[in-house]
């Protein structure tokens, strides 16, 4: 960079395309850095994938990402740094496992033994290169779904693995999801006990008023005037010498850029010159989920005076799991309904009406006729949002990882690329999203400052 003969370098700028936890991550390892920092952000709220709503009665609901859990480091030190604490996710009482028709307060061995399985398989992966497994080529060309068929003891046995792995982790259909692509996502969160526990797991605890207000707080904690809300980038222009992001209301040069977003949505940005074949093709092979998360509000958690913890998962039916989503302070009930990839699809293409009626009625089949009648029921769809276009997260398609992996992490000239989607851990979480954001930070110090 010119110093005008004076021997004092100007800050490196950045511009950072996204203010979820990612660019926000990335903003503020850069601005401490002594980065100048534009953080663009298409919505008019920070946080992406995270957003809480309040019910008239102050009961806050999480209707985007709402946990965290052991081995989450960056996300623990996040909240302690700005001053937000947790609670212990509610977790009193018996799960239910609706099961050919039966409820059992726990899975067969059958379902076990697939998963332990798998995560003998994940431990031969490395998060930061799956392609290289010495079964990487078989594990990418067979689906979740095709090696269950194979393997399972019973069709029951697939199908609630199929729903619990391939739709609660990655929110897709057992056919949709190679076994290398859940093998990377079993290793990089550390396992299954992790992965899928409420306590002890990514689901034990979470942050007082949301993730969203974690968000906001780093957002804050920023340079003044670093972020800038209602503002898509729309194209970026770069070459050797800088960078270039057009949004409606102008333009900002810079040295580098950061994209933190979903590579689904870092694709839907033009580029000039256009982006590599390869960098291109992964944007065209790494769909987001089809998550539908929906809270039912009850006077009270009924369930919990029948000993029910409303944790639930179920082999069958249009909901795939429960929990129990009660704030502390507020006395209201939430039970909050998970549908995955073919049924959540299904649900999206009914009335508002009838999805309501038939996510009740799985309500029923799980914590009883109470369930019948809830005071509210609080949907988000992520999938019909502009800026999001799906969720949890995105997944290579079958038989892409040894083509387009590589492109994951690899700079495009002075573009660099974030967003959880590019962690080696806890990829698809907040946490993965964090440490994606800090790593590219790192390298645009490194190749630019
Ligand atoms: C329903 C749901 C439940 C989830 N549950 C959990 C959970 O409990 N725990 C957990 O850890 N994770 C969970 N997740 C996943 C978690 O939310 C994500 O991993 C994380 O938020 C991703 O952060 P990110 O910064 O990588 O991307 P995003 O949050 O998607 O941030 C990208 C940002 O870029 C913006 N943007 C998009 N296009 C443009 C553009 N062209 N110009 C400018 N800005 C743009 C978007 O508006 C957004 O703010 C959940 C997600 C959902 C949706």
């Amino acid at each position: 960079m010119p110093d005008g003969g004076t021997g004092i370098r100007p800050p490196v700028r950045v511009v950072v395309v996204g203010a979820g936890f990612s660019g926000l991550a990335a903003a503020s390892v850069l601005a401490g850095a002594g980065a100048q920092v534009a953080v663009l952000e298409a919505r008019d709220r920070v946080g992406g994938r995270v957003l809480t709503r309040r019910l008239a009665d102050g009961t806050a609901l999480d209707l985007g990402a709402q946990w965290i859990g052991p081995t989450q480091d960056r996300m623990a030190a996040l909240v302690a740094e700005h001053a937000l604490t947790t609670f212990p996710s509610a977790s009193v009482g018996a799960a239910t496992v609706l099961w050919d028709g039966r409820r059992r307060d726990a899975p067969p061995d059958s379902a076990h033994r697939l998963v332990a399985l798998l995560d003998a398989d994940a431990a031969e992966v490395d998060p930061a290169a799956p392609w290289r497994a010495a079964r990487a080529a078989e594990w990418d060309r067979t689906t979740l779904g095709g090696w269950l068929a194979e393997v399972a003891a019973d069709p029951v046995s697939a199908r609630y693995v199929g729903r619990l792995l391939a739709g609660g982790l990655l929110a897709a259909d057992p056919a949709e999801v190679s076994l290398l692509q859940l093998l990377f996502y079993l290793r990089s969160g550390g396992g299954s006990g992790l992965l899928l526990a409420m306590a002890g797991g990514a689901q034990q605890d979470r942050i007082v008023g949301g993730p969203a207000a974690l968000a906001e707080r780093m957002a804050a904690a920023l340079p003044p005037g670093s972020v800038v809300t209602g503002t898509p980038v729309r194209a970026i222009g770069h070459d050797d010498a800088g960078v270039v992001a057009y949004t409606d209301g102008g333009l900002h040069r810079a040295d580098a850029a950061v994209v933190a977003l979903a590579p689904a949505l870092a694709g839907r940005i033009g580029y000039d010159p256009p982006l590599p074949a390869l960098r291109d093709g992964l944007t065209q092979r790494m769909p987001m989920g089809a998550a539908l998360k929906v809270h039912a509000v009850y006077p009270e958690p009924f369930w919990r005076a029948d000993g029910l913890s409303g944790v639930s998962t179920a082999a069958e039916g249009p909901v795939t799991e429960t929990v129990d989503n009660g704030v502390p302070g507020s006395s209201r009930g939430v039970l909050t309904a998970f549908a995955y990839g073919g049924e959540a699809r299904e649900l999206r293409r009914m009335s508002p009406q009838r999805r309501r009626a038939a996510l009740v009625d799985a309500l029923v089949a799980i914590v009883g006729p109470a369930a019948a009648r809830p005071d509210e029921v609080v949907e988000y769809d992520w999938s019909a949002d502009e800026w999001t276009r799906g969720c949890f997260c995105g997944a290579l398609t079958p038989g892409s990882w040894a083509g387009y992996g590589p492109e994951l992490r690899r700079p495009t000239g002075r573009v660099h690329w974030a967003g959880t989607e590019t962690a080696t851990r806890w990829a698809g979480y907040l946490e993965g999203a964090v440490l994606a954001g800090e790593r590219a930070a790192a390298e645009v110090l490194a190749a630019h400052a």
